[in-house]
């Protein structure tokens, strides 16, 4: 029989298990199970749509078999199976779900060698650690709903073989013949059914299936009728088959009875994160619908979770069945990070999705979670700013967008959660700290967007909020301006762009001198509009520069920074929204009294400021000049 070579991602993470130095080379056994009670659940859950598949839910165990005389560890599953195909692809290749790929590069990222198996084995890499402690493994397996049953083995990096054979039930066995022992290993232990027992209450425990052992126990003979007076107790030894976990899935627990590195385990184990979570819920709720809920605030965005086929949801359980996988009602969107179990019997084993969608019971549950999360959420906001600033880091925009969507419909229940940089304090506040700081003479909550806070800083429309010493939200993500339209005020505080015109209250004498500017330089605007042509809508004598010299506004009710927004996404619509440009001018700087002095001189040169003075608005707005070396050769000509 031909070996078959494993793919050669697999073989370096094989050579990586054979030669492992890891220490903790017993988890191979949690994953292994792990695996078996996975094949399981597939199984009861494919039962519930194929009449085919009938299963006895009493027959589905794990179970352990040491031989020490063979020196071989079995581990047996009446899961689903594998076919032919199935084996192949799963057991010939380990990076398939690209899932590994990615814990090797954020191991590389955390600098870990890549030898050095402490950080992989944390987190298991599945079956394939079976090779940390046995010399050959031997998978046979028979899928479901078919007679035929494969032998998959191999012993290590040499490759696979894969035979057909005989097998009476449904599901896998594996069969590991392990490793001679040396100094620093006793592969031996894990023949030994005291250690195997102890190894299945440290790390697999809540298995919602019985994993079952033979133990060989002793116990005293009945005593017989007719015993003397100097009878001596016998003893005898019999078998017994032990179910040795407690099969209480960690959620059923009480919260009082869970340890932290319990949480923390589960939620590593089951969603590949090599990272603790950020926070766990549990719950246990009574009352309309009762249920049990286990959810995790991840430290950071899994690697796939900006993907476009990213799929949220919640895994659901009835008593102890799972019954849908990822069942996305039971998230809203804005909180799709979250992810956990949900295990409730008030719903129906065999309802169909669709169904379930419209049941008052999943309605009443995913509402309880989201305010459940809110509430988590603003503990840690409250208790450990570190930490949410993390969580903030990985998840702030997906909250943002949260606010944003469904015309603002979550926008009360979100603000709370926002963070953005304050000009003043130099640090992320939220919009409650915000108004906390704001004086009395002091109207609204001011914002300005740009490419950072630095830059938001310097800005010449900023200058004068700040220099009345108001604080400003330095808007530095794309969806932020829409975000604060969204909200549009906080505690009866409206929010205002640093930018709009009306961001300052005017008294009535600075609106008759800000008229009568406009009225003495109406020669100027009306020429730089003409020097400038379609470029511009209009020339203004601006209201919101203090020592700037210009800058640039839109009509209407976007920003320009909305405006560059839009244009990234349709840049049809740039033509429109150039339509509205507005070319502020400071009366009372240096560049518009040369302005004015040239147009009484020399009116090409005067023509060339106004060029000058678009280009600078443009720049200062971070637009992109239309002709950059138009721009150079004109400056360079004005140098002369
Ligand atoms: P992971 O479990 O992280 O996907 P593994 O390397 O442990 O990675 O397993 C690869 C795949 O092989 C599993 O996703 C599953 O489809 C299949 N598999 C492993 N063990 C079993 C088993 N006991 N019964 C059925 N399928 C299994």
């Amino acid at each position: 029989m031909e070996k078959q070579q494993f793919k050669t991602e697999s073989k370096r993470i094989l050579d990586l298990m054979i030669n492992s130095i890891y220490t903790h080379k017993e988890i191979f056994l949690r994953e292994l199970i792990s695996n078996a009670s996975d094949a399981m659940d597939k199984l009861a859950y494919k039962s519930l749509t194929d009449d085919k598949l009938a299963v006895d839910r009493a027959k589905l165990e794990i179970v352990l078999i040491p031989d020490k005389s063979a020196r071989t560890l079995t581990v047996k599953d009446s899961g689903v199976g594998m076919t032919k195909e199935e084996l192949e692809a799963n057991l010939g290749t380990i990076a398939r779900s690209g899932s590994l790929q990615f814990k090797q590069e954020m191991a590389k990222a955390e600098g870990v060698e890549e030898s050095d198996l402490d950080i992989i084995g944390q987190f298991g890499v599945g079956f394939y650690s079976a090779f940390m402690v046995a010399d050959t493994v031997t998978v046979t397996s028979r899928a479901a709903g078919s007679e035929e049953a494969w032998c998959w083995a191999s012993s290590g990096a040499d490759g696979y073989t894969l035979t057909p054979c005989e097998k009476a039930e449904p599901g896998t066995e594996i069969v590991m013949v392990l490793k001679p022992d040396s100094e620093e290993d006793k592969f031996e232990q894990f023949l030994d059914p005291d250690e195997l027992d102890a190894l299945v209450k440290k790390y697999s425990d809540y298995v919602h299936y019985p994993i079952k052992m033979e133990r060989t126990r002793t116990r005293q003979k009945e005593k017989p009728a007719d015993a003397g007076e100097d009878y001596k107790p016998e003893y005898e030894t019999y078998n017994e088959w032990e179910t040795l976990n407690s099969m209480v899935p960690l959620w059923q627990r009480p919260k009082s009875e869970v340890k932290s590195e319990e949480y923390h385990d589960f939620y590593k184990e089951k969603y590949g994160d090599w990272e603790d979570p950020l926070a766990v819920i549990h719950i246990s709720a009574e009352g309309a619908v009762e249920y049990k809920a286990m959810l995790y605030v991840p430290a950071h965005p899994s690697y796939d979770f900006n993907a476009r086929d990213f799929e949220k949801g919640l895994q659901l359980y009835s008593s102890g069945v799972m019954i849908m996988d990822k069942c996305p009602d039971l998230v809203p969107n804005h909180f799709r990070f979250v992810r956990g179990v949900v295990d409730s019997a008030d719903f129906s084993l065999n309802i169909s999705r669709e169904m379930l969608q419209h049941t008052r019971q999943l309605k009443v549950v995913a509402t309880n979670l989201e305010k459940k999360i809110k509430a988590e959420l603003l503990r840690i906001l409250k208790d450990d700013r570190e930490k949410y600033e993390k969580f903030w880091k990985g998840f702030g925009l997906t909250l943002k967008l949260g606010a944003l969507a469904d015309y603002g419909a979550h926008k009360d229940l979100l603000q709370d959660l926002l963070l953005f940089w304050s000009s003043k304090e130099n640090k992320l506040v939220t919009l409650a700290e915000y108004v906390s700081r704001m004086s009395e003479d002091q109207k609204y909550i001011y914002y300005a967007s740009g490419e950072t806070p630095a830059q938001i800083a310097r800005l010449p429309q900023v200058e004068r909020i700040t220099d009345k010493g108001y604080e400003i939200l330095c808007l530095t993500d794309e969806p932020d301006e829409f975000v604060m339209q969204a909200l549009h005020e906080l505690d009866g505080r409206a929010l205002k762009s640093a930018a709009d015109p009306d961001a300052l209250p005017e008294s009535d004498e600075e609106k008759a001198a800000a008229e009568k500017k406009t009225e003495e330089n109406k020669d100027v605007l009306d020429f730089v509009k003409e020097a400038l042509g379609d470029k511009i809508k209009e020339a203004r004598i601006s209201k919101i520069l203090k020592s700037g010299a210009v800058c640039l506004s839109l009509d209407g009710p976007f920003s320009i920074e909305m405006a560059k927004y839009f244009m990234k996404m349709e840049p049809d619509s740039a033509k429109e929204l150039q339509g509205g440009r507005i070319l502020e001018l400071n009366p009372d700087s240096g560049a518009f009294a040369a302005l004015r002095a040239a147009m009484d001189g020399d009116r090409e040169r005067a023509k060339q400021y106004a060029e000058l003075l678009y280009h600078q608005a443009l720049l200062i707005a971070g637009l992109p000049l239309e002709d950059p070396v138009a721009y150079s050769e004109l400056v360079c000509s004005l140098m002369n």
